[in-house]
């Protein structure tokens, strides 16, 4: 296992602490192979969908921690919170939906969306959540909780309701050939001026906010109760004070930490004017991040929202390091946190590239059928039935008798 107080720098150094293990200390890599036609054991990664979660226990894992700017290699802002039956999801920004894809959790568990802010790199990827668990088996409609804002259009409301107007041909048509159900989004907006103000409450599952402050007013950072355990997930702030009463002696508290003006100029190309505020003025340098987690002490702390990579990773570490020496890991895609009253381990996921939606117990209501059409006989009228239907129909009438299909089959509707 690896200690809590190795940063986490992603799957190269992994591959560097296994031999720093192999060295003279196979033990703490996992144990020993005792038979040489016997399993290696394999603690030092996590394989989703192989682990059941103890009773009091919260798995946190890392779907984005990257900036608004796409790369492949790193997602923006995404955390996935699993504890007890229920999974949460704290942000889902542009292209983290692919590596939420990949934990190998029915659609209908990743339901509950939790929004700290609505810039883009936090909530950018909801269209492929909606999208894809409504064609991938989700039963019912996507619930989403997030701030409200210093005035209506700058709520979370204002963003869900528009998210679905912009949306409205991908919903009439999904509606009609699926089902509308899981097409519907239930928001519910909370006052982003609470302290500690409960914002969800089931299972043995407490979340409350705090408000964060990024850019405007709204921005909130969540704090999660399970079990005896606290974990925090910060949301993009400057260094705030409600931040450091109520996320002190946490077990797991995730904050952003920005790359510094040089790197946001070398790396991001951004003009110094903005590079020196965008890091410090309205995020969080690696020193304030550093004294922050000084301050309130937690178990183990997680910086993310920054470049993870060779060019960037080191000078950010030291600049934390000169306010802050205590566990500490430098979030990348995928990164693991196991969090128990015994401590936090961290490991990196291993995944398919090519993952499938995987199936639950609930099951989507078929196609019913009622629902009005959203073709008109314009164009229906260029259908080419007379060479695609004979083509293939004996595939169709096949699949018809083994799922006894017979008496609704789409073929005779469309005539
Ligand atoms: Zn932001
Ligand atoms: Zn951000």
């Amino acid at each position: 296992m690896i200690p809590t107080n190795i940063h986490g720098l992603g799957p190269f150094s992994l591959v560097g602490l296994l031999f720093m293990f192999a060295a003279g200390s196979a033990l703490a890599a996992g144990g020993t192979v005792t038979d040489p036609a016997g399993v290696a054991p394999d603690r030092y990664v996590y394989y989703p969908g192989t682990e059941a979660l103890a009773e009091d226990e919260i798995r946190v894992v890392a779907c984005g921690t990257g900036m608004p700017a796409a790369r492949r290699g790193q997602a923006a802002t995404c955390f996935l919170v699993e504890a007890g039956d229920d999974k949460f999801i704290f942000d889902i920004g542009s292209g983290s939906m692919a590596n939420l894809a990949a934990l190998m959790i029915p659609y209908e568990s990743l339901d509950k969306v939790f929004l700290t802010h609505l810039h883009t790199d936090h909530m950018g990827d909801i269209d492929g959540l909606w999208a894809g668990g409504w064609t991938s088996g989700r039963p019912n409609a996507l619930r989403v909780w997030g701030p409200s804002g210093s005035r209506e259009d700058m709520g979370t409301k204002y963003a869900m309701d528009n998210f679905l107007r912009h949306a409205n041909w991908d919903y009439m048509t999904r509606a009609a050939m699926i089902g509308p159900i899981p097409g519907g989004i239930e928001t519910t907006e909370f006052d982003y001026k609470g302290i500690n103000k409960v914002v969800y409450q089931e299972n043995g599952v407490t979340i409350r906010s705090i408000p964060a402050i990024h850019a405007g007013d709204g921005p909130v950072s969540y704090i999660v109760e399970y079990a005896g355990l606290k974990v925090v997930i910060g949301g993009d702030t400057f260094p705030n004070k409600w931040f450091l009463e109520h996320a002190r002696d946490a077990d797991l508290v995730i904050h952003e930490s920005f790359m510094g003006p040089e790197l946001m100029v070398k790396f991001y190309d951004q003009p110094p004017q903005l590079a020196w505020r965008a890091c410090c003025a309205f995020h969080t340098s690696g020193q304030a991040f550093g004294k922050v987690m000084s301050e309130i002490n937690p178990v183990h702390a997680v910086a993310y929202h920054f470049l993870n990579e060779e060019g960037t990773r080191y000078r950010l570490y030291d600049n934390i390091r000169e306010t802050y020496d205590g566990p500490l890991s430098m979030a990348t895609d995928m990164m693991v946190w196991n969090v128990t009253k015994d401590g936090v381990d961290e490991r990196m996921a291993v995944s398919a590239e090519d993952a499938w939606a995987v199936a639950g117990t609930s099951r989507q209501q078929p196609p019913d059928g009622t629902r009005a059409s959203e073709y008109t006989p314009f164009i229906l009228q260029g259908r080419w039935d007379e060479g695609a239907q004979p083509a293939q129909k004996e595939m169709l009438d096949e699949f018809a008798e083994k799922y006894n299909l017979q008496d609704q089959d789409w073929r005779k509707q469309m005539k």
